[in-house]
Formats: structure tokens, sequence, C-alpha cells
């Protein structure tokens, strides 16, 4: 059962003194009880924050200096490369690299995702576990059910725990979990002097999604690798790509107009940005990352429909094009 949803922002002291929990900002019960789970599931200790993005930022903040470069994977997620850009101010510096092969010398960050949204494309864990800079695997797509990155040499791996591990399209969450304590405990302090800090009800929900987390990640990858294997053989689909596991795909059919045509033809799969939740989500990703991703490129998250259904309206919305 999950923990009763507290919501207090103070506690009583005992008998004068903290107790295990007295402000919310340090530590609330139900942020330490998902971290705890989370914890578990990646093999290290786990902090949360409040989305993918908000630990992200914790986590070059709190480990890097002005004048620190991160070699970043010029294939993960759009938005990591646009918050470093933003960060350029505070002399935040990085380099993109193909994550396929080592990563650049001279940098003290490495970040790699695996597998990369959208491009599927799978880093080298063990040029990245060689190079001399801490390394960050942002395994949102993954999950800790099909890849565990600090048994591959990672330092921290990079959770948008709003995606599969929440699992419902209904909270924003995000988290760290780190390989070594040390690690932990300088998040932790700049996570309780910035205020970056989850919300306990954000992080009940968390909860509730970690139980089925193992069943729905199974679920999605089998229909996955299906819809996968059916859209190579399809006429209007160009190139399909897959990493052979997880519940998240990419494809291209000719142009950005066909795209478009397909996206908005759907009648069960909704047309929606995001995912990892239990409803499947498709969409052209030009509209976010531009000249990044081919114009014809779709990315489907697969949920828990059944595969047959999914592929009927794939197959009608394919028409279109
Ligand atoms: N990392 C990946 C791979 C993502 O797909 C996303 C969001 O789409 C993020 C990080 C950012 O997470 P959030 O939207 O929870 O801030």
């Amino acid at each position: 059962m999950e923990p009763p949803l507290d919501r207090s922002t103070t506690w009583p002291y005992v008998d004068g003194e903290l107790g295990p929990f007295h402000y919310a900002r340090n530590a609330h019960p139900v942020g330490v009880e998902a971290e705890r789970q989370l914890g578990v599931l990646d093999g290290g200790e786990a902090l949360l924050f409040p989305s993918g993005m908000g630990a992200t930022t914790a986590l070059v903040l709190g480990l890097l200096s002005p004048g620190s470069t991160i070699a970043l994977a010029q294939d993960a997620y759009y938005g990591t490369g646009v918050l470093l850009s933003e960060l350029e101010r505070w002399e935040l510096r990085h380099v993109l690299y193909d994550q396929t092969g080592p990563p650049p010398a001279g940098a003290e960050l490495v970040w790699i995702e695996a597998p990369s949204n959208p491009l599927l494309t799978m880093p080298d864990f063990e040029a990245a576990a060689a190079h001399p800079g801490l390394v960050v695997c942002d395994a949102t797509a993954a999950t800790p059910v099909l890849l565990r990155p600090l048994e591959r040499g990672c330092d921290f791996v990079l959770h948008s725990a709003t995606k599969y591990l929440a699992g419902h399209h209904d909270v924003l969450l995000g988290a760290v979990v780190c390989g070594r304590a040390e690690h932990a405990a300088r998040l932790r302090e700049l996570r309780t002097r910035t205020g970056i800090v989850a919300a306990p009800d954000a992080a009940w929900l968390l909860l509730r999604g970690l139980k089925t987390l193992e069943v729905r990640v199974a679920r999605q990858s089998e229909t996955a690798a299906t819809l996968a294997g059916r859209l190579a053989e399809h006429e209007a689909v160009r190139i399909v790509r897959y990493p052979g596991f997880g519940g998240l795909l990419s494809f291209d059919v000719a142009e950005g107009e066909a795209a478009r045509r397909v996206e908005t033809s759907t009648m069960l799969i909704v047309n929606a940005t995001s995912l990892g939740g239990v409803a499947s989500t498709m969409e052209t990703r030009h509209r976010w990352e531009g000249g990044r991703v081919p114009a014809g490129l779709l990315r489907l998250a697969v949920g828990l429909e059944p595969v047959d259904e999914l592929w009927h309206d794939l197959q009608q919305a394919l028409e279109h094009v």
C-alpha cells in the first residue's frame, strides 16, 4: 500500500528536537518512500524533482561550475539542448557528439540518452564509461525495467517520471538516480536550498504508477515490436526506428504534409505530445524540433490498447498519405 498522502509542510518537533520530518522543502514522507522504491529499481539513490527538466537543471547546476563543458549526445531529447543553451549565459558550455561513438575529450560531464527520443539511437556505454568525466544517462524511454545504466558504468540516471514511471499522463515529475552517496548528498543539499522540490501529490502518483510499471512496460514493448514490424512492411512508410525494446518508436512518411495528415487521421491513437502513458500518443516532431528531425517523422508512443486495434488505426491513417 502507498503511504497516506501527507500534504503537511511542517511536522512537530519531537521533545524539542528535529524528528524524521520537519519542513517539506527538506523532505516529506511520500517523497522519501517514492525515492526509496525508485532507488531500488535503478540500483542507486534516487531524488525527485518537479519535472524531468527540473531534474536536469539541478544536476548540471549542482555538479558543474562556470566554465565546465558538457558533451551532449546530439540525438538527446531536444529540450535538454535548449536548456543547456539557456545555461550558456552562466558559462556552462556544451558540445554535441554522436553517442554511438566515444565522447569528445575535455568534457566534465557526458550526457547520453538510451534510447534517444525520437531517433531511437543507443549510446556506446563502454565508450562513455571510459571517458574521465561524469556520465549521465537519460533512460526515460527505457525505464529501469529494461535498462539499469548504473550497471553500465554511468554515474547518474535521469528520468522524466512524467512518462513511463508515472505512466498515466497525469503528473509532471522528474528524478535523478545517483550511483554515489556523495553526489546524492550534494544534489539533496542543492534541492533544499533552491526549492526545486517535487510535491507530495506528484510523488504519490509515482508510487501508484510504479505498482504497474513492469506489466505496462512489458506489454507496451511487445505491442511496439509488433507494430514496428508491420509498419516496416507498409508501402507508405519510408523508415522505421525501433531499438528492439520499449514502447517508443518513430517512422517516416514521404514528407511533412503527409505526416500531418496521418497524425490528424487517427481515431484511437491520440494526436498529442508526450509518451509513456497507458493511452497511445502520436505526433509529428518537426513542429517542436524543426530541422533536427525529418519533416515526415512521426513519433508513436504505444499504450495499452490491443495491438490489432492500434494497427487498424495506423493503417487507416496511413491511407491519407
Ligand atoms: N528526457 C526525455 C527523454 C524526455 O522525453 C523529456 C520530455 O519529453 C524530458 C527529459 C523532460 O521531462 P519533463 O517534460 O518531465 O520535464
